[in-house]
C-alpha cells in the first residue's frame, strides 16, 4: 500500500488535480462545501464516491456511482441552513459511530474495486446507534440535477460550466455543519423501502 498525503485544503481550483487517477473516493468530509465540491468534481471525473456522514447517534452511508445512480446533489440539492446542521463540535457524535460507518465504507470500496456484490448506489443506509437499527431508503437520480443530469453531462461535454455555483471556487469553507441535518434535510426525495 502506498499512502500519498495531500497536505492542502481541498478547493475548487485543486480538487480536479487531487482526485485525478483514483479509482474510488471515500468521502469523510465534515463540511457541506467540501461535500458539494467533491461530488461535483467526482461526477465530472467519473469516479465513484463512497459517502458517509455522522451526527450524534446516527450515521448515513451511500455510494454515488456517476450516471449509474444519484449523486450528492440529487440527494441534497442545496445545503441545509446552518441552524439545522450544527457541527460535531456543537452537536457531538458518539465515538463508535464514525468507526462503524468507516468499516461499512471500506466494505463498499472492496465491492467496487473487486466488482462483487451489490453496492449502495441508489440506496441510503441509515444507522441508529441508540436503537441499533439500520434503515434503507431508495434514492433516485434527479433528472434536473445540475451536476449529473443528461443536460448537465451534455454541457460538460461541450466544455460549458455547470449550471451550479453553490460555492465559489477557491473560497474558504465557512459553514460549520458537519452533520446531515436530520430528517428535515431529506426533503422528501428519498423513499423508504422495506
Ligand atoms: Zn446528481
Amino acid at each position: 500500500m502506498t499512502v500519498i498525503p495531500h497536505e492542502e485544503m481541498l478547493l475548487g481550483d485543486n480538487v480536479e488535480r487531487i482526485i485525478a487517477g483514483y479509482d474510488v473516493i471515500l468521502d469523510g468530509t465534515d463540511t457541506f462545501e467540501t461535500r458539494y465540491l467533491l461530488n461535483d468534481a467526482a461526477v465530472a471525473a467519473g469516479i465513484p464516491v463512497v459517502h458517509a456522514s455522522v451526527f450524534r447517534f446516527e450515521g448515513q452511508l451511500t455510494t454515488f456511482v456517476p450516471y449509474e445512480g444519484p449523486c450528492y446533489r440529487c440527494l441534497y440539492p442545496t445545503p441545509p441552513p446552518p441552524e439545522l446542521a450544527p457541527g460535531c463540535s456543537v452537536a457531538g457524535v458518539l465515538g463508535v459511530v464514525p468507526g462503524i460507518l468507516g468499516l461499512l465504507q471500506a466494505n463498499e470500496v472492496l465491492k467496487l474495486l473487486l466488482g462483487i456484490g451489490t453496492t449502495l448506489a441508489g440506496r441510503l443506509l441509515l444507522f441508529d446507534a441508540l436503537e441499533t437499527e439500520f434503515t434503507e431508503l431508495t434514492l433516485r437520480r434527479d433528472p434536473a440535477c445540475p451536476v449529473c443530469s443528461d443536460e448537465a453531462r451534455a454541457r460538460r461535454d461541450r466544455g460549458e460550466a455547470p449550471a451550479t455555483a453553490a460555492f465559489p471556487a477557491g473560497a474558504p469553507f465557512v459553514l460549520g455543519g458537519a452533520g446531515f441535518g436530520g430528517p428535515a434535510s431529506l426533503g422528501g426525495s428519498p423513499e423508504a423501502s422495506a
